[in-house]
């Protein structure tokens, strides 16, 4: 039986980085994952380019049964801590748009960096070693796996959600959760693409490719993005985004003029070039191939300008800047980026992760019920809960 102080189940951001920081206090420190190869999803991530925190990344940016539980660790290890770190290591980034920092070369500079502030903190990385077992003892854990049988005192669970399970994605956490008695919030895809109804779908299918400035509007919450239409349904930042609030069976409002008075602009347009046909007046802020589609996808006739009357225009205005689009599903855990739900925070002590029943077992990361918009946020709460375990375990 191999003795630890503390074993970090999951090997990504929230597990790395806690490890690191629990082997600076002088802690023995093991990480566990199963993956044959580590950080999957930081590789991916931000295309590669690792979004790895938002420079205005505050609690309102996260979803959760209890929206308080993670502004106590988002205020103890913040975004700029996370930044100068960064820093530390010369890792080149820059802000892409809306405080959304990636690294300028490759992901790889922030998995490298984790894995050398574990290195240089002694925690050890065991990969490809499933857990078979998990029980409390006197002491803490002890763990039956694939290597043999460890035992420590503090376990930390960090083994993400459910999302993209080929980067090695499991339900373990909810389970070991669920063992010592935790409650587990119901699961669902957030931050991935709508799938449409076959009439849409049918209607959209050329339309692949192109994207648009929109307001993507439900239960409330708006997002200022783009959206893409794609061969599967509609994808983009927007979509992505109003994703993590959207329930099965609602209808999602798009306004497709999101910064300006589309009436007012026809208006001018009929005034100027009263001849010009409703279509073209419209090519001029919206891709030809999209205005063509959805003239008659929206009900709406292309005559010349002139022919508009009354409140004709307002209906031709409204019908862009109020689109209502039911999707029929997302695409589910195979794309999303992120789950939703996860053990209930109420049973977690947010100062530092620790379950309030079970002594010594900690969840940190996207496992718990605490899920961030698009845009560096998930990454931050993987570093600021890890960092906050990393300090007690
Ligand atoms: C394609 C993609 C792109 C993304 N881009 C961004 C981005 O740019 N910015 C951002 O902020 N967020 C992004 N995210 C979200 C972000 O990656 C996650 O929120 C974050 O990685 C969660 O960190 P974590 O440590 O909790 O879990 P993970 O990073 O998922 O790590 C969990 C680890 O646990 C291991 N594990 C799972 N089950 C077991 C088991 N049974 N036994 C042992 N080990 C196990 C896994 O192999 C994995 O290594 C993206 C996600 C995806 C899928």
């Amino acid at each position: 039986m191999i003795q630890k102080d503390v074993i970090v189940v999951g090997a990504g951001a929230a597990g790395l980085f806690c490890a690191a920081e629990a082997g600076k206090r002088g802690r023995s420190v093991l990480v566990i994952d199963h993956a044959k190869r580590i950080g999957g999803k930081i590789l991916m991530s931000g295309g590669g380019r690792c979004n790895f925190t938002n420079m205005y990344a505050s609690p309102e940016n996260f979803l959760s049964d209890n929206p308080h539980y993670c502004k106590s660790a988002l205020s103890r290890y913040t975004q700029w801590d996370f930044i100068g770190l960064v820093n530390d290591y010369g890792i080149a980034y820059h802000e892409k748009t809306l405080g959304q920092l990636f690294c300028d070369n490759s992901a790889k500079d922030i998995l490298n960096m984790l894995l050398k502030e574990c290195d240089k903190a002694g925690a050890q990385v065991k990969t490809q070693c499933e857990i078979t077992d998990i029980q409390k003892t006197v002491n803490g854990f002890a763990l039956t796996t694939a290597h043999g049988d460890f035992a420590c005192g503090s376990l930390v669970v960090a083994t993400g959600g459910l999302s993209m399970p080929k980067l090695g994605a499991s339900p373990f956490g909810y389970k070991v959760a669920e063992q010592f008695g935790l409650a587990v919030k119901p699961t669902r895809a957030g931050l991935v693409p709508f799938t449409l109804h076959d009439h849409d779908k049918a209607v959209f299918a050329d339309l692949s490719g192109i994207s648009l400035d929109a307001r993507a509007s439900c239960n409330d919450t708006s997002f200022n993005e783009n959206i893409l239409f794609t061969h599967r349904g509609l994808s983009g930042p927007a979509v992505l985004q109003i994703s993590s609030f959207w329930e099965p069976g609602q209808a999602v409002e798009f306004d497709l003029f999101p910064n300006g008075d589309l009436h007012q602009e026809l208006v001018s347009a009929q005034n100027q070039s009263p001849d010009a046909q409703l279509a073209t007046a419209l090519a001029k802020y919206y891709p030809k191939r999209y205005v063509q589609t959805a003239l008659p996808y929206l009900g709406l006739d292309n005559k010349p300008l002139k022919q508009y009357q009354g409140k004709q225009l307002q209906q031709v205005s409204d019908a862009f800047h109020h689109w209502q689009l039911k999707p029929n599903g997302t695409e589910g855990y195979r794309t999303a980026e992120v789950t939703l739900g996860g053990v209930d925070t109420n049973q977690l002590s947010s100062k530092t992760m620790m379950a309030k029943d079970v002594e010594g077992l900690y969840f940190i990361g996207e496992v718990v019920d605490v899920t961030g918009w698009l845009g560096g946020y998930n990454f931050q709460w993987a570093w600021s809960s890890g960092w906050v375990a990393g300090q007690v375990v």
